[in-house]
Formats: structure tokens, sequence, C-alpha cells
């Protein structure tokens, strides 16, 4: 059956959403594939679902194909296993609860690593059952703090999650590169360039990790590559630690005055007019900044800590929040507020400084405010500062790492740039921007320990499952596909996950044209190519096509004045050519055009 302009259920709109910022977001709206329902929350309408499904089966081929087996979960979910792994509290406030009417804990799930546990612990006992690899395609909900970009980044969305089951590391390896594999296998056939990158493990735990990546100026993730192709996300970026200095030559620390300084540009013009080095001038790189952040840990409590890193740099609190070494967990990192400072007399704004000798430390658990002080590690051991003397309008001069102050440890903190050099020697790092549409997880034992999933080895001993966690963004890399497949005039799907084949287009007065427009659809339909017909007939040409430009179909019949001279026009929405066919080849040459389009693809009709 066609699918009918005059029938389906779709406005097309003129006016783009008010909080749309990507084109993606405001073509779906206006196109009639989605409509906001509430912030980051979406319904999706009859064109919208075609295309969604037709990514879906793509994504479920692939898994099945990998030997996984498709299941399907609530989305609703009680509280205790999340209680049990303690991701209740880490999740912090990303994830939805709420109560049942007996006032018991539920969530509204944002990934289901417990329940695909507890499902496999109930039902398995032996490694002879194992491996296992199992999966669903299904709705998770994030309480997201930035919904953004329509389905992009949705509070409600679907993921595709899959999990593997292992009795050794081995296996786990086994089924982690299975996986890799499928996932390339998946983003090539949907056309979607990736990169894959390191990445850290954030609430999930776990040890090996990596982030499928679609390179987009839309994307929220930064990330690195190198000449010698090192990528990583910006957040999973390691500083290589320098040797440690020879500060033997380096003279007693002496605190200055250095009024009115209170920002690193005024302090290191006062200390090249006031107190001039011999060798060359200071530069913010001589400078110790001591930056205070504040800590939202999951179960709400408010930490105050110090960043010290070279002045030239600043604090990037996402990668702070990352690094794992500002507490575990979902934690927010903010930069403190005036309300903190007071809170913390010890702290004197703009002349912060770990403390002018080893033995009467500021900052640090030792020291005299107890407030954590970590050090980015591109300080290193030996080397010499001007910093804050914790007095106002007075700085530090020569106050040397492991001499004169020492840390609580360090942090990534500080922003990547291009130019650093990557960790594994592999040269200069440049910066992009991507979309995170996947990300595959070596999970381990965490989770197997947490809820005792544990099976009998070959020797009849209990041994405890390692395991493998997988997702990929269902409605997010539709978004992405609409983001990177359209112009200023609407959508340009790729022939393989249009929601029609072919927009036939009548146009024009008379019984005649619809009857030939119908007959067209009708053969085609019958050789198996979906047809969505716009055959309204009240509705002028202009507005017909420029209906069929905004919805995307990539292949375009128009069947109008040309009749008379039995033609028909064929337009490729991609490039913007056109050409007559005599009506008779209609149907062959539109088929014809079409399976070139899927096969360049790489991909099939199948007249679904
Ligand atoms: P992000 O860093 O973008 O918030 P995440 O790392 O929290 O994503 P995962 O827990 O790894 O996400 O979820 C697996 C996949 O689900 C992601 O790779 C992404 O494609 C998709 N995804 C995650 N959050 C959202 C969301 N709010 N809206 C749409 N898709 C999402
Ligand atoms: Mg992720």
């Amino acid at each position: 059956m066609p699918l009918r302009m005059s029938s389906l259920f779709v406005r097309t709109l003129k006016e783009d959403p008010v909080d749309a910022e990507v084109a993606s977001h405001k073509l779906l709206h206006r196109a009639g594939y989605i409509r906001r329902a509430a912030p980051g929350i979406y319904t999706w309408l009859p064109l919208g679902l075609t295309v969604l499904r037709r990514v879906e089966e793509i994504v479920r081929e692939e898994m099945n194909a990998a030997g996984s087996q498709e299941v399907h979960f609530p989305a609703l979910l009680p509280a205790e296993p999340y209680q049990a792994t303690g991701r209740w509290v880490d999740y912090g406030d990303d994830m939805f609860r709420l109560q049942d009417r007996r006032k018991n804990d539920y969530i509204l799930a944002p990934t289901h690593e417990e329940v695909f546990t507890l499902l496999v612990k109930d039902l398995y006992s032996s490694y002879k059952d194992l491996p296992l690899s199992i999966y669903q395609i299904q709705t998770k909900y994030r309480d997201e703090a930035r919904p953004r970009a329509g389905v992009l980044r949705g509070r409600e969305f679907i993921m595709k999650d899959a999990y593997s089951f292992d009795i050794d590391d081995e296996g786990l390896s086994a089924s982690y590169e299975t996986m890799r594999r499928a996932y390339i296998r998946i983003f090539d056939r949907l056309g979607l360039e990736y990169i894959t990158v390191k990445a850290t493990a954030g609430a999930m735990g776990g040890s090996e990790t990596e982030e499928f990546l679609h390179p987009s100026e839309v994307g929220e993730d930064t990330f690195v590559r190198s000449p010698g192709g090192y990528t990583a996300n910006v957040e999973a970026v390691t500083t290589p630690t320098p040797e440690p200095l020879d500060f033997a030559d380096v003279p007693a620390a002496h605190v200055e005055d250095t009024p009115d300084t209170p920002t690193i540009a005024t302090l290191v013009a006062a200390a090249n007019e006031q107190h001039p080095r011999a060798d060359r001038e200071w530069t913010a790189a001589d400078t110790l900044k001591n930056v205070v952040v504040a800590i939202t840990h999951p179960d709400g409590e408010r930490e105050i800590v110090v960043i010290g890193l070279p002045g030239d740099r600043e604090v990037d609190l996402d990668r702070a929040a990352g690094s794992g070494a500002l507490g575990a967990g979902e934690i927010e990192v903010e930069p403190a507020t005036e309300a903190d400072l007071v809170a913390h007399p010890g702290l004197v704004r703009g002349y912060i400084g770990p403390g002018n000798s080893i033995d009467a430390p500021v900052l640090g658990l030792e020291g005299s405010t107890g407030i954590k002080y970590l050090l980015d590690p591109r300080v290193a051991q030996g080397s010499r500062w001007i910093t804050g003397s914790n007095e106002h309008g007075r700085h530090v001069f020569d106050l040397v790492h492991g001499r004169d102050f020492t840390a609580d440890g360090t942090v990534e903190a500080a922003e990547v740039r291009t130019g650093d050099p990557a960790p594994d020697g592999s040269g200069p790092l440049e910066l992009a921007r991507g979309v995170e549409i996947g990300q595959i997880f070596q999970l381990g034992r965490r989770y197997a320990e947490a809820l005792g999933l544990t099976v009998l080895d070959e020797n009849g001993k209990r041994a405890v499952v390692t395991m493998g966690s997988y997702g990929i963004g269902v409605t997010r890399v539709m978004a992405c596909i609409a983001e990177g497949n359209h112009d200023e005039r609407g959508l340009i799907w790729p022939q393989h996950l249009a929601p029609a084949d072919v927009h036939v287009v009548a146009t024009g007065k008379g019984d005649e044209i619809l009857a030939k427009a119908e007959e067209i659809t009708a053969e085609l339909e019958a050789a198996g190519v979906r047809v969505l017909i716009d055959d309204r007939p009240k509705t002028s040409p202009g507005v017909k096509f420029g209906d069929a430009e905004l919805l995307g179909v990539p292949t375009v019949l128009v069947v109008g004045r040309g009749l008379a001279d039995g033609t028909v026009e064929l337009r490729d929405r991609r490039t913007g050519e056109s050409r007559d066919l005599p009506v008779a080849e209609a149907v062959a040459e539109t088929t014809r055009f079409v399976d070139e389009q899927y096969a360049a693809l790489g991909a099939q009709r199948t007249g679904r």
C-alpha cells in the first residue's frame, strides 16, 4: 500500500521550533517526523517511525548476525538491583526515580546492566551455558541536565543495549571484539562516519571502553587525534608525567608584594616589572594557578577542592569530572561560588596558594584549610612557581614542588589544546567535535559480583561471570543521519533509510494526470518499490514540491504537464538533477534508478 499525502498523518510546518539550534531538529519537526511532548521527550509520527524502524532493522540484523539474541525488558524497574550495585545513588539526578502505591521505590531505567545480570543469574548455572550475548532495543530514561537538539539528546530515547557474559577474561575480550565488529558493520551500513576513541568509564565502572563518535559540529563531545593514529575522547586524554627537575640552584622561596594582581595577566605584568627575571620574561606558564571547584557527589554532598595548574591553562570541568580523581559515580563539578569562598575564609580570592613551606601547608588534607589539593600532572617534581601566598596582594616566588609544597594527588583537569603531545608519543594532538553514537565496555566482574552472578566452572567451583555492555543510541543515530543529510530546503534521506523509495508528485489539473500517477504508483508498488504519492486534489504544485523537498524522499517522480507529451520527470533530490522519461518506461526506469541508489549504499531493496 502506498503512503498517501491526502490521508497521511502529517502536517508540514513553516516555522522552526523555538528551542531548535540544529538543522536536524528543525527539519524533523517541520517535516512532521517528530513532535515535542515535553522537554527532551518526543512523539514519533508515521514518517519518523518508518525511518526509525529502518535504522532499528539494520541494528537488529547485525546484532543477530553477531550471535546476540533479542529480549525485551520493562523500562519500569524496582530500585533494589540498582541499590545493590550502588547506582541508585551513583547515577545522581540523571535517574528518574518513582514510587508505587505501596511506597516501593522504582526507576525508569537509564540502562539495564543490573537486570540483565539478574536474568542470567535466574536461568544459568554452569560454564557450559556461556558465552551468552543478549540485547534489546528499548526506551531509556535519563533526566538529562540539558536535553537538546531534539532527539539527539532526549530524556526519553531508544537505545540498543547488549550484554555479554563470559567465564573468563579471554572470553570477554572475544565478545568485546565481536561487538566491536558488529558496530563497525552497523555504522557502515547506516552510512555514518565514525571514529573510535578511548573513553572514560563514568558511572558504568569497568576497564576497557571505547566510544564510537560521529564527527560533527553539533556534537557535544570533543575528541583528539594525532598524526600517528592516537584517538581519544578529550575526557580520556592523559598527560604525560614529566621527568623530575633538578632544583639545586633554585633560591629559597620568597614572598613579594604584588598589589592588585588577582588575575594571571596582572600577576605576570607585575612580576616582570617589579621582580624581573635575568634570563627571560616571566610568562603565565611560570605561575601556578589554583582554581577552586565545587563537587556535588551522587549522594548530594558538596565538597570544595582546589586544583593547581600552570597559569596558561584553563580548567576543563568535564575532564575534571570524568577523571575519577574527584570522586566516583556521576559527580557534578562547577566553579566554586561566592558563598563557597565565604564559607572557607582560608581561601583568599586571587591569592590562593598551597602554602609557603612544606612545614606550613595551607591547601591539602594536611594543611590549615583541610581542603583537598590536586595538581595537574604537568606540574613536575622540582618545578618552580610563582603562586599565591594566601595573603591579599602578595605572591610567593621560587616555590618548588616537592621541596616547598606537596599535593594530595593529581587530576586530569586541565584543558587539552591543539598541539599538545599525544600520550603515546604519536605527535601533536588535533581537536574536533563529535556525537557519541555508541559505546562498548568491558565491565568485568563488578556487576556479577554485586549481584551474585556465579556459575560452576569446569572443576565444579563457583566462578564469577565477567560481563560486557554495549550501547547504540538508535534515536540519536537517526538524528545524526538527518543532520548529515539535508539542505536548506529539507531532509535528503539515504535511499535505504528513506520513509519511501519514491515520492510521486501528481501536479496539474485534470483527472487524467492523477489517474496516471495512481497507475504508476500501483505498478511501482507491485514491483516492490515503496511509494509516497502526493494525491492531494486541491494543493498547488508549489506546495507539493516544497513538501517533497522538506520530507526528503531522495527520488521524486513528477507526473504533471509533461504527460501531454508522453513524459514524466525523474528528479534526484540529492543532486537536484532531473530527466524526462517516456511514460511507458517510467516504472522500469524509476525502479532501476532506485536500485542503483540502494546498490551505491551497499544495500538492497526489500520492498518493505
Ligand atoms: P552522553 O555522553 O552523550 O550523555 P552516555 O555516554 O551517557 O552518552 P551511554 O550510557 O554510553 O551514554 O549510552 C549508550 C548510547 O546511548 C550512547 O552512546 C548514545 O548513543 C545513546 N544516548 C545516551 N544518552 C542519550 C540521550 N540522552 N539521548 C539520545 N541518545 C542517548
Ligand atoms: Mg557513553
